[in-house]
């Protein structure tokens, strides 16, 4: 696959620029561990720079208060987008190691397509609204309740699904009438400078009301945008340990902040479901992706009784899930993002053979694939639901295989992790399925395969996974203040 139209410059008050001193970082392709380019790595100086573009285009345009102009130029940048899909594609694929097939979908084809229901939101907002007039000791008002942009929003994304993640802040945020500085990770730089670049030669976005930054160094240009002053709002999604850290920062000069962070999430299998067909699902959703992916159910919890025949088939599924390079549409894994994370991994993997689970499936990294940051799909049964593998987010192709009891038992385990984002259940009963799911404490979750995932769809978690939700008409609030007026009746 050819690589035309990258990016490797940063967007500050609406020019492509190269980083404070012509810093730049190599950008690795995962399944070849090959340099595919370079990346601008910007300094603090340059993100300083970048939230000083924000705030003025936040203070001195019309962008915030002309709904009707930031429509036209959000379509202008879907647009584009629509257009190059195909220049798009293969640096998703390149830099995230992202299987083909995925981009399709989530990873590319259907944002770019969620564009149009995130414009009809902001467009059917209820942006004002009249209370009935008020009696204050005789003194009568009328109120209106207005809803405003919150101001200059630095939105911070992670590797795994990159640029979803990046329109999934950018356009809302925009949309209410933010301005941005956007911070990618530093594993996927193009995934952002690619919307950096569209807005700047393809739209009428005026200067400073989208910043676009990337940097080698995670933490040096994140800090001066959780730490300034003038950014009113950080989105941020990632780490739990990662949201915690900008939460406090954040506390320094009250900012809001938005978190969508890790997760554990379990898939419990009813007695009443049909094996066969419902435990090779469960085997495809935790591979996918390798599975780095935050919703991911990860913990799979089976009756006891028949708990042999589940692991049976879930190792037969395991064996025959197809993975390596990622350009290949029959593969539906592709390598880890990069070494340190395939590191992770085996780490995990070796904790719980320490911890005493029963390794199934894989377990290392595999024996063909002599490029590129793969481990194998791996199956641990016998799993302590209070151990290492079934508590920590593993971000790998990892499955955990539980038993349990009765359906409080089920509930119970589900419910024992610090994390809340997703989950699943399965049954040939509906009303059961729906009455465990309830009882489920996460901001998602799947009956029957049924699936939630969508623009219009709020996501977010429960406990340590976050705080407020991603899509939605919820996720768009998330980009608002609100003000009562009140004047004489
Ligand atoms: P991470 O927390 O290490 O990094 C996320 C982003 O934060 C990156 O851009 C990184 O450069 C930046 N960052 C790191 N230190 C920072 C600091 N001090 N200040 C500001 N920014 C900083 O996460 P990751 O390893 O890139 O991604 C994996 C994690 O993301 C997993 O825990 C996963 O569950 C989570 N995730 C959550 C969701 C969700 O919606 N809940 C979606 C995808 C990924």
């Amino acid at each position: 696959m050819s690589l035309n139209g990258v990016e490797e410059r940063l967007l500050i008050d609406g020019e492509l620029v190269e980083a404070g001193g012509g810093r730049v970082y190599d950008n690795v392709n995962p399944a070849t561990e090959e340099v595919i380019g370079q990346a601008a790595d910007a300094t603090a100086d340059d993100a300083d720079r970048a939230i000083a573009a924000a705030r003025r285009a936040f203070d001195e345009t019309n962008w915030s208060t002309d709904l009707a102009f930031r429509r036209k130029c959000v379509e202008q940048l879907q647009a584009a987008l629509q257009e190059t899909r195909e220049v798009l594609r293969p640096q998703i694929i390149g830099e995230v190691g992202a299987p083909i097939g995925l981009t399709y979908a989530v990873q590319q084809d259907t944002c770019i397509d969620d564009i149009t229901w995130e414009i009809g939101a902001a467009v059917d907002y209820e942006w004002e609204r009249e209370l009935p007039i008020s009696d204050f000791f005789g003194m009568k008002s009328h109120r209106r309740v207005v809803h405003e942009p919150v101001g200059v929003v630095a939105a911070i994304t992670p590797w795994n699904f990159p640029f979803m993640l990046n329109l999934a802040k950018v356009v809302p945020a925009l949309m209410a009438g933010n301005t941005v500085v956007l911070k990618a990770a530093p594993d996927t730089p193009w995934s952002a400078t690619y919307i950096g670049k569209l807005i700047a030669e393809r739209t009428d976005v005026p200067a400073g009301v989208l910043n676009v930054l990337t940097a080698s160094h995670p933490a040096e240009v994140g800090d001066v945008l959780t730490g300034d002053h003038r950014v009113d709002m950080v989105s941020f999604t990632g780490s739990t340990a990662v949201g915690k850290h900008i939460a406090r920062r954040g506390a320094d000069n009250v900012k809001k902040v938005f978190l969508e962070l890790g997760g554990k999430s379990a898939f419990i299998v009813l007695d009443d479901a049909d094996l066969a067909s419902t435990l090779p699902g469960a085997v495809m959703g935790v591979c996918t992706h390798s599975g780095q992916g935050c919703a991911i159910n990860t913990r799979l919890l089976v009756p006891r009784r028949s708990y042999d025949e589940a692991v049976e088939i879930l190792a037969e599924a395991f064996r025959n899930t197809k993975y390596g390079d990622p350009t290949q549409m029959e593969n539906l894994m592709g390598p880890l993002i990069n070494a340190r994370q395939r590191e992770r991994v085996l780490g995990y993997i070796e904790t719980a053979k320490s911890e005493g689970a029963r390794l199934v499936v894989g377990g290392g990294r595999p024996a063909h694939l002599h490029k590129g940051y793969f481990v194998e799909p791996t199956l641990f049964a016998d799993v302590d639901p209070d151990s290492t593998i079934a508590q920590e987010e593993i971000f790998g192709p990892v499955l955990a295989v539980i038993p349990y009891d009765d359906d409080d038992d089920a509930v119970r385990i589900a419910n024992n992790s610090k994390y809340g984002l997703s989950g699943a259940v399965s049954s040939a009963d509906l009303d059961r399925a729906m009455a465990i799911a309830r009882r489920i404490r996460t901001g998602t979750i799947s009956v029957n395969g049924g699936m939630w995932f969508g623009a219009d769809s709020p996501f977010g978690g429960y406990k340590e996974s976050g705080t407020g939700r991603e899509h939605g008409v919820e996720g768009f609030r998330e980009y608002l203040e609100t003000k009562t007026i009140a004047y004489p009746a």
